[in-house]
């Protein structure tokens, strides 16, 4: 079986393919010939999954499903939230991104956080939807190389590495993502 996941980002590409049975082969935006940037307008993260996955739907022709992530911080109220990707300016640097994160949260006790997925599936005219949610804490600086994103910074409750720090596998069992992606499993078996 082959199914579109609405996204070019070849890290999510890479945890969510490692979930899935040996029988689901995903396909990339690339892969169906869409090479905009999808709308994500939405004022919510279940909004913007929903949204993407509509689109490919409306403009492509493709069933599909669409991730949306965010990262709420207590101290913060939720955010950066929504607006997770964009939070230090339109360049969408994780890294200026990080770095701002940490200089909000410098004269701040709480630093409780959590990773939110909402995954929304588009499939035989119906639209559903699935959430993972891993709950943690920001660091107090940058640490480790893999994964993306705010991963340097984020270490999970009952962990002492943050998801940088962790191998793939690790991060996909107790993760956001792979929380959502196994609801979305379940249902398609
Ligand atoms: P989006 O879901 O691609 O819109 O991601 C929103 C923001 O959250 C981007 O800055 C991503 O880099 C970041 N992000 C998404 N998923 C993860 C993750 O699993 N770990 C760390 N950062 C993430």
């Amino acid at each position: 079986m082959k199914l579109v996941f609405a996204t070019n980002n070849s890290n999510k590409l890479k945890e969510v393919q490692a979930l899935l049975p040996k029988n689901i082969t995903l396909l990339s935006l690339q892969d169906i010939g869409c090479l905009e940037d999808i709308p994500e307008t939405q004022l919510t993260i279940e909004g913007n999954a929903m949204q993407k996955a509509s689109y490919i739907k409306t403009h492509y022709g493709y069933d599909c499903f669409a991730d949306d992530t965010g990262l709420e911080v207590s101290a913060l109220n939720g955010a950066p939230g929504v607006y997770s990707a964009r939070y230090a300016g339109e360049q969408r640097d994780a890294n200026d991104n990080m770095t701002k994160l940490l200089t909000e949260l410098q004269l701040k006790d709480d630093r409780s956080a959590q990773f939110k997925t909402v995954i929304a599936l588009q499939i035989n005219g119906e639209l559903k939807t699935f959430t993972g949610i891993c709950e943690g804490h920001i660091t107090i600086e940058k640490s480790g190389e893999h994964g993306f994103g705010y991963d340097p910074i984020f270490q999970p409750n009952g962990y002492t590495q943050t998801f940088a720090e962790m191998d793939l596998k690790l991060k996909n069992q107790i993760g956001h993502r792979g929380k959502a992606v196994k609801q979305l499993v379940d249902f398609l078996n």
